[in-house]
């Protein structure tokens, strides 16, 4: 049987939220350990490459830049900005005005994101952490929690974890999995929607803009990968990242990504006056669990109950964005420091 490892506090999810309450946690001199299931930190913030060449462009396939609203994540990202690893994103923004128009946008929200890749930025911040002490165990599944007599153990794809409390930082679903067996009453009845994610490569230059809101049926969102800072140079091609809307998503979920992909390369093709055969789908991917739907959502929060030893955190507890992310992390690292 495979060795015990222990620490103070188990964080299972190595997102934006895990990151914060690992950051926050070992700040306060506290033995953190934190485990993903993927290969890389960064969960939605995602980013796959066309080829296995690391020079071969690259597409954010999940988050599409972050907006920072309060004060304390404004000024976390301010410092990933003079580090280089966030930069400003003025696209030239556009908004569907029907199946086959659209116009300029005047939307002027400052947005950022990182340079080269969104995963990069996670990927950055983890191993800054790591030189600091963080222990970060990726490939690690996580498949049942079992309660101790002080704490938890955490049984997986590898070793086991043993820690005084345990914070779940991933989508509520996956979250509640987890809970049902152990702790009930701690399921979240909230679930993220799905979206479906494709990239087409076009003609170099077909479109007047380098993102757009769709209307969400089934466009949403449509954004050029050689219009984000560091990106690599497509050539005679554009890569185009589209996502599916909410209705769409949902109701397509169960075909084949590939298919649904040539739905959203379709109507993106209709919108911008090119033949659908002059697109190519060059990746599908079907995200059950992306973002919340429109209208749920509130101030970010943690849930933590001291006596159990365990919490959740997350981009649901509030309104689904990254900034909500780091802030439920931040206010589940309060929460366990004040317990
Ligand atoms: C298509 C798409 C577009 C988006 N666009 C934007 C945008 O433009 N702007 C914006 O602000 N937000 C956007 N978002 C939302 C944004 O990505 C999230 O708000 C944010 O990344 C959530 O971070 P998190 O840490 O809460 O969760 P996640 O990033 O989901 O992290 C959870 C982690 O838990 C891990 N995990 C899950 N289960 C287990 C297990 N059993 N064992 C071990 N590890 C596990 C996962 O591998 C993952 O790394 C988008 C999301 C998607 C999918």
């Amino acid at each position: 049987m495979s060795p015990t490892l222990s620490a103070d506090t188990l964080i299972l999810g190595a997102g934006i939220a895990g990151l914060r309450a690992a950051q926050q946690l070992q700040a306060a001199g506290e033995s953190v350990l934190l485990l993903d299931k993927a290969r890389h930190p960064g969960g939605r913030c995602a980013t796959r490459r066309l080829t296995a060449d690391p020079d071969s462009p690259s597409f954010d396939i999940g988050a599409q830049y972050l907006t920072a609203r309060a004060p304390a994540f404004a000024r976390a990202v301010r410092g990933w900005v003079a580090q280089g690893v966030l930069q400003g994103w003025s696209p030239r923004l556009a908004r569907q005005s029907g199946p086959e128009s659209w116009e300029p946008s005047s939307d002027a929200t400052p947005r950022w994101l990182a340079p080269g890749g969104f995963n990069q930025w996670p990927r950055a911040w983890a191993a800054q952490l790591q030189r600091e002490g963080l222990r970060l165990h990726c490939s690690h599944r996580v498949q049942a929690l079992e309660r101790l007599a002080r704490g938890w153990r955490v049984h997986g794809s590898g070793a086991a974890y043993s820690a005084r409390r345990v914070l779940l930082a991933m989508p509520p679903a996956q979250a509640a999995a987890l809970l049902i067996p152990v702790a009930p009453q701690l399921c979240p009845s909230r679930r993220l929607a799905p979206c479906l994610t494709a990239v087409y490569a076009a003609p170099a230059g077909a479109a007047d803009f380098d993102a757009l809101f769709g209307d969400g049926a089934p466009l949403a969102w449509a954004a050029r990968s050689g219009a984000r800072p560091g990106a690599r140079n497509g050539g005679a091609s554009d890569y185009w990242t589209l996502h599916a809307g909410v209705a769409q998503s949902q109701r397509l979920a169960e075909r084949d990504p590939q298919e649904v992909a040539a739905v959203l390369g379709d109507a993106f093709a209709a919108l911008i006056g090119l033949a659908p055969a002059a697109l190519e789908c060059v990746h599908a991917r079907h995200w059950r669990y992306a973002r919340l739907p429109e209208g749920l959502g509130q101030e970010p929060q943690a849930v933590f109950d001291a006596d159990a030893g365990l919490g959740l955190c997350g981009d649901w507890l509030g309104r689904g964005r990254i900034e909500d992310a780091w802030l439920s992390g931040d206010a589940a690292a309060q929460a366990v420091l004040t317990a």
